[in-house]
């Protein structure tokens, strides 16, 4: 048997099939934008650990920085005694947030734990109740975060019943139909058929969906919303767990749009690699809380912030929002072009800003049904070839792209041979 395969039937025999893996293979060893698994085989990983390995898989900065603060202390609890890296961090975001005005920020662990206390920022502050979120948008796996969550299968089968005072409007894709004037008919409806505005605490949006497709949200609707949130006295959160720290071209993807949110959920990429989220936010807003209200035992680890601290210095150093607009583009370039040829499985609608790239499996016949059973065949042949990719989407036909940014050129154009390898044999 296999090592991998060893592992597998070990794995099945000790952990529940809710926690799921994409790929039936075991890590062993990654450096930059490569990983190695247990039988030797060579992946080049267009996965990023979802999103979090913007600046690469263990990158020399963020090791030196998580090495020295190994050698000085690995946890306090900041509640307890408080450490220097956390309020260095905290500054450093209060300077990189989207929008004017004074900055405060906090830390936690995981994206989720960022959502949930953004909500309890925007209720705190507002002493209402309600939040409004989308559909196909993701952001998490607590019970609050699943109810955000704007699909059933596979995250709130099962699980309910889910807190109450969430409200899902249409997310626009213009693939599916859906416009941002049918999203603000939709609020409208809302506001007059289920739940006053003067009840809503929060809007929650993804300025690009993630798990959703890579969808951006168009500027026309964070305007829109802005406007609805400043008339209603709504906090406007833009979660950019997935969008943040370069992936679109800028530090975050709402900076795109112009749009100023109020409170903005960070996790991912931020650390690379090691678990750290936050919520940066106008500092009247995070004040809202009383004393004790937040915080979590290893919420904003020592050594996740020393790495978020090399990880801010590497995204500046190696100009990576320039790096992942000329990424992005060349990838775009490339997609396009194998949209065009009749010799792979049918792709179309390419899209995303910056390095937030991705493109849809079609059915063949020209009609642009999604193929979710071609989409899976593309995933597995590439795996084959020693690619990583990873599926997303409300029809999960989307293919999404999150190679980091540190690719090198070689690596990348190895990496999009095998791409057009895989679409070829999966057709
Ligand atoms: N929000 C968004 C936009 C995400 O993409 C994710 C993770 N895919 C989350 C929240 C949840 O993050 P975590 O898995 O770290 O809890």
């Amino acid at each position: 048997m296999s090592d991998n395969a060893l592992l597998q039937s070990r794995r099945a025999a000790a952990i529940p099939r809710g926690l799921a893996s994409a790929f039936p293979v075991f890590a062993t060893r990654a450096d930059n934008s490569q990983l190695w698994d247990a039988d030797g085989n060579r992946f080049i990983d267009f996965a990023g650990g979802i999103a979090v390995l913007n600046t690469g898989h263990r990158h020399p900065a963020v090791l030196k920085a998580v090495q020295a603060q190994l050698a000085a202390y690995t946890h306090t609890a900041f509640q307890v005694i408080p450490y220097e890296p956390y309020v260095a961090l905290c500054e450093r975001l209060g300077k990189l947030a989207p929008f004017k005005g004074d900055a405060k920020s906090i830390l936690f662990s995981t994206g989720a734990e960022a959502v949930e206390n953004a909500v309890k920022i925007a209720r705190a502050h507002t002493r209402r109740t309600d939040v409004i979120a989308f559909s196909g948008g993701f952001h998490g796996r607590t019970l609050m975060t699943s109810a955000l969550t704007g699909k059933i299968a596979p995250y709130k089968k099962k699980f309910g019943p889910m807190p109450a005072g969430v409200w899902h409007v249409p997310f626009p894709v213009p693939q599916y139909g859906t416009s941002v004037a049918d999203t603000l008919n939709a609020i409208d409806h809302l506001f007059r058929a289920d739940v006053e505005p003067a009840n809503v605490a929060a809007v929650i949006i993804e300025p690009v969906q993630g798990e959703g497709g890579f969808h951006p949200a168009p500027a026309e609707l964070l305007a829109a919303l802005r406007r609805i949130c400043d008339a209603e006295g709504i906090v406007l959160i833009a979660d950019e767990v997935q969008t943040g720290f370069g992936r679109t071209g800028k530090m975050f993807g709402i900076e795109h749009s112009g749009i100023e949110p109020d409170l903005v959920t960070i996790a991912k990429s931020l650390a690379g690699g090691f678990p750290l989220s936050g919520v940066i936010g106008r500092s009247a807003i995070m004040e809202a809380p009383e004393p004790g209200g937040l915080g979590g035992t290893y919420a904003g680890n020592p050594i996740a912030c020393a790495a978020a601290l090399a990880v801010l210095d590497v995204i500046v150093e190696e100009k990576l929002l320039d790096r992942a607009n000329r990424l992005g583009a060349l990838v775009r370039d490339e997609l396009q072009h194998i949209a065009r040829r009749n010799d792979t499985i049918p792709i179309g609608f390419v899209r995303g800003p910056g390095a937030m790239v991705a493109f849809d499996v079609l059915k063949s016949g020209g009609a642009a049904e999604p193929d979710p059973d071609g989409t899976k065949r593309v995933i597995q042949e590439a795996l084959k070839q020693g690619l990583i990719l990873l599926a997303c989407g409300a029809h999960a036909n989307t293919i999404r792209l999150l190679m980091p940014l540190t690719i090198s050129d070689t690596l990348l154009i190895e990496g999009l041979a095998k791409l057009q390898n895989a679409l070829a044999n999966a057709r």
